[in-house]
């Protein structure tokens, strides 16, 4: 089936057709149970359309398809060279379509249009020329041993690999999934969020136009505990790579280690600090810390929701982050609306779940000092919120909010803000904020997370490793550093003596 999506709004209009079926071998199929799920406009709450939604047995059929296609049309049996061609190919068609792809991404996370069409999607594209080129200098070692012996090792594909992803930035992590993968010779069962399947839905058209074998790559939307599970159990994928929440996360580690040992990479949540320091520049401090939180209204695994700031900038600083953040909230609506900054939460869920939290801060004894509350009657909108009056054993600064809520929390010394920054089980990332150079450095060196970022916050590079430490995940993505994870090593030793 297919649905045309018309979009008549002030930002684009467009017609914008999407196959609703699962993507298994190159043909979009129904799914075994005939099952499908109500797609929500998280500006509105209305339906936009249903798609197909998988079981188990949809994931074992993908799985076939891509271990056929792994054995005789990918994996060793097609050259980095040929996988690099593809890539590319498929990130021009990728910009020739951003519009649609950004389109599709904004109707149905809630996202502004702007952000998507000019920030995320072209951050996904650079995510697969990136890889496009590494895919011909996947390289091993020759290795010294004796002179009767030949060694060296080879970096081999795991074969088929799953992948499982949130509904945040749904095409940016797919990007993130598929790019490294592909480059390294894996073939792919990805279940987007059941949440958010669109734009992943019309990658379908593009992996095809670009001309990808059937097979390798293979798309089943549907639930975490049906096709999410019988993913991460399924004996014959051998690698699976997660982005999500820390409960899930476990999950999948778990369902690996009672079934075949597949290796495991996760992406986790986070709660990570954003530490303002008085010699901080003012100005620029808050554009980023604003970012930082409210960006994708909240709604990032970075996202710098414990706002440190020391004693002496306090004030001044609150001052001019109130006035930005009173602006963000003066122009939420619609995401395809001209000017529009911040849009709604991605669920009726999120919604709940982010105005529970800013009630049991409240319950706790902390003030709203801003937002605190739902804009509008329709659509999951939430206004900015500023808390104060925290500490640190609160729920509302212990625990991910994945929403647009920060604390502000008064410090006088560097040690001390260390030691709170890093008080906590997470440890994806934390913003700095100094013009001092060695403290920058200092602190930069000290904070217990995989991102550092100094006067700046949340933007990630392809070219630049990216994953959590403590319960913010297992392993790395992006960079050179992701093509080890989808690789495994062989050490080949060839006796060329007696
Ligand atoms: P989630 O863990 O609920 O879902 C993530 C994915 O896992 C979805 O596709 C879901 O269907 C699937 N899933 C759910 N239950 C499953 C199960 N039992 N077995 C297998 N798969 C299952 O997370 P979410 O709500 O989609 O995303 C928000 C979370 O993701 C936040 O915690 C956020 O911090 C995290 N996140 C992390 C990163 C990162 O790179 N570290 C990036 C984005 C989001």
């Amino acid at each position: 089936a297919t649905y045309t999506h018309k979009f008549d709004t002030p930002v684009y209009k467009a017609d914008v057709t999407i196959k609703t079926g699962l993507f298994i071998g190159n043909k979009w199929v129904d799914p075994v149970e005939g099952k499908t799920i109500e797609v929500i406009n998280p500006a509105t709450g209305k339906v936009i359309t249903s798609v197909s939604i998988g079981t188990s047995q949809d994931v074992d059929l993908a799985v076939k398809a891509a271990e056929e296609a792994y054995k005789t049309s990918w994996g060793l049996r097609c050259s980095g060279r040929e996988r690099g061609k593809l890539l590319y190919k498929l990130a021009e068609l990728m910009d020739r379509d951003i519009a649609e792809l950004a389109a599709l991404e904004s109707l149905d996370v809630g996202k502004v249009f702007s952000a998507t069409k000019d920030g995320e999607i072209p951050a996904a594209i650079s995510t697969f020329r990136y890889y496009a080129g590494w895919a011909d200098k996947v390289q091993g070692k020759t290795i010294e041993t004796t002179d009767a012996k030949f060694t060296y090792t080879r970096h081999e594909p795991f074969g088929v690999v799953g992948q499982i992803i949130p509904w945040n930035f749904p095409l940016f992590m797919l990007s993130w999934k598929l790019g490294p993968a592909l480059a390294t010779g894996n073939t792919i069962v990805l279940k987007p969020s059941e949440l958010t399947p669109l734009s992943a839905l019309k990658l379908t058209d593009l992996i095809i136009e670009a001309g990808f074998p059937p097979g390798v790559v293979n798309i089943v939307n549907g639930y975490g505990p049906e096709v999410g599970q019988a993913i991460s159990e399924h004996p014959r994928i051998r690698k699976v790579a997660f982005t999500g929440s820390t409960l899930v996360g476990r999950k999948i580690l778990k369902a690996s280690s009672e079934t075949n040992l597949k290796v495991v990479t996760l992406e986790l949540g986070g709660k990570s600090p954003s530490i303002v320091f008085d010699d901080a520049d003012l100005d620029k401090t808050v554009r980023w810390v604003s970012y930082g939180i409210f960006g994708n209204m909240g709604q990032a695994c970075t996202a710098g929701s414990r706002i440190f700031i020391q004693e002496g900038i306090f004030d001044a600083f609150v001052e001019k982050f109130v006035a930005a953040t009173e602006h963000l909230s003066n122009n939420i609506g619609d995401p395809f609306h001209n000017g529009t900054l911040h849009g709604p939460q991605v669920s009726q869920l999120q919604f709940d779940r982010v105005m529970g939290y800013i009630e049991s801060g409240k319950s706790e004894g902390a003030k709203v000092l801003l937002g605190g509350e739902r804009h509008g009657n329709e659509g999951f909108f939430i206004k900015p919120t500023i808390i104060t009056d925290v500490h640190l054993d609160m729920k509302v600064t212990r625990e991910e909010i994945f929403g647009p809520v920060c604390t502000l929390i008064k410090f006088k010394t560097e040690e001390e803000v260390i030691e709170k920054g890093n008080d906590t089980e997470y440890g994806l990332a934390a913003h700095i904020f100094t013009e001092n150079l060695n403290r920058a450095i200092r602190v930069s060196n000290a904070v217990e997370a995989g991102s550092a970022w100094v006067n700046i916050a949340q933007i990630t590079d392809t070219a630049v490793p990216f994953g959590g430490y403590k319960n913010s995940g297992i392993g790395r993505e992006l960079g050179e550093y992701a093509l080890s994870t989808y690789t495994q090593v062989k050490g080949v030793h060839i006796n060329i003596g007696p």
